[in-house]
């Protein structure tokens, strides 16, 4: 997969858990890296509420134990503790809301747990009574708490880690009561514990990038799905050739504007429109010049029809149907002579036509009243019947069914 292809376009997923431990870097684009990182940082900004909180309220709890660990100093321990390190945990906390920079929060987080784990150390140098060389035991804790219940990104957490680590050992090194081995070992203590919660921290980002590419090949494939699906609604619908609506679209509108038709009471207008000689034309000019006839007589009769109720299909071969709902017999006779002179406007050259120099068409028009005792097909039926007679009268020009006309009076 390329590393650089942006998320879109994504094809081929990889697999599940595959990739090397230490090669997470390598798995993103920078494009990538970004838009997941914004999404963590999403992640991290609704859950700072409840996290800020609980670690304010457990560093608070130790307050405690200041009066058995530094009793000589706890005053001034609880002063550091709640007047000075709680409100800064606090405000890095609402920095979190305030700033939009994504390098800025994570500073704020990551400042949040150095204040905290520094004050330990802090309080314990203060303080000369026996108890206080086991003090900053916490700085663990807290680093435990930065990296996994935090879970801040992992080079936050690494340097805020590294910090943490060498003040505990730069205090380590000054306590004169504590043997020089348990002080080794309190140490190795804090690393340990520091090495195991950044290879959680680690693993966490490594799940969370996972999680976050399975949802982006998700979103890529619905997104996909949608516009084939979208796509064949289309073909479906549209006749290749002229792009106009086909055969089933047109008997798919006709149900429905036949049934709103009833409900409403209003009629329904059909014109049939059939090329003369078309026959002879294709015979004459060959059948591609009588496919782009065909798309030229397409375009003129698809722009006569104004309201977005009315629908010009193509019905089959070189005929032509236009349903216009709502419209009097009379009105979809003027539509029809539109329709009629805008072929022959376009001029289209036709020299076998028994009937024009150019290229013209015959126009079979109905109108009926929806009812229980007719089906949709009477009307086409009805129109069909003035295009024959259309046909017989000589072609190019428009005639109205018996039955319309008889609506008409
Ligand atoms: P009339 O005036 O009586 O309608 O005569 P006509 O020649 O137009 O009618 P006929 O039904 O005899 O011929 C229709 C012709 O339309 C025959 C067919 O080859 C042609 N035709 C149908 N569909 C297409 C098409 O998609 N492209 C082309 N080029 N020709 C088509
Ligand atoms: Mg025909
Ligand atoms: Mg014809």
């Amino acid at each position: 997969m390329s590393r650089d292809t942006a998320s879109e376009e994504r094809t081929v997923p990889p697999a599940e858990g595959a990739g090397n431990f230490w090669s997470r870097s390598e798995k993103f684009s920078s494009q990538e890296e970004r838009a997941y990182q914004l999404e963590m940082d999403s992640v991290r900004e609704r859950r700072m509420t409840r996290t800020g909180v609980a670690g304010v309220v457990l560093y608070g709890a130790f307050a405690i134990s200041d009066k058995t660990m530094v009793p000589d100093i706890y005053q001034q321990a609880w002063a550091i503790r709640f007047l000075l390190v709680i409100p800064l945990m606090l405000l890095c906390t609402f920095t979190v809301y305030k700033l939009k920079s994504l390098v800025m929060r994570e500073i704020a987080i990551s400042l949040a747990i150095v204040i905290g784990g520094a004050s330990l150390p802090w309080i314990a140098g203060l303080s000369s009574h026996p108890n206080a060389m086991h003090y900053q035991t916490g700085v663990t804790l807290i680093i435990l708490f930065g990296n996994i219940v935090v879970n801040q990104r992992f080079r936050s957490a690494l340097w805020t880690s590294v910090i943490l680590v060498i003040l505990h050992g730069l205090t380590l090194s000054n306590l004169p009561l504590m043997p020089p081995h348990v002080r080794f070992n309190n140490w190795l203590f804090c690393l340990s514990a520091v090495a195991i919660s950044l290879i959680a921290n680690f693993r966490m980002d490594q799940d969370q990038r996972r999680a976050y590419l399975a949802r982006a090949r998700e979103h890529v494939r619905n997104e996909e799905l949608s516009h084939a699906v979208e796509l064949l609604a289309r073909l479906s619908a549209e006749d290749a050739l002229t792009q106009l609506a086909n055969r089933r679209e047109f008997d798919r509108r006709l149900g429905i504007e036949w049934g709103r038709a009833r409900r409403e009471n209003y009629p329904l207008a059909l014109i049939l429109v059939d090329v003369d000689n078309f026959k002879n034309y294709n015979d004459h000019y060959g059948h591609p010049a009588g496919d782009a006839c065909l798309q030229q007589v397409a375009g003129v009769l698809h722009s006569v029809p104004k309201r977005s109720a009315d629908l010009v299909a193509r019905f089959g071969g070189e005929e032509f149907v236009a349903l216009l709902p709502a419209t009097s017999a009379a009105d979809a006779v003027a539509i029809a002579e539109k329709m009629r002179q805008g072929v022959i406007d376009l001029q289209i050259p036709h020299a076998s036509s028994q009937v024009a120099p150019g290229v013209t068409a015959s126009f079979g028009v109905a109108a009926l009243l929806p009812s229980d005792t007719l089906q949709p097909a009477d009307l086409v039926a009805a129109a069909d019947a003035a295009l024959y007679k259309a046909k017989e009268q000589g072609r190019n020009q428009v005639v109205m069914t018996e039955q319309t006309m008889a609506m008409r009076q």
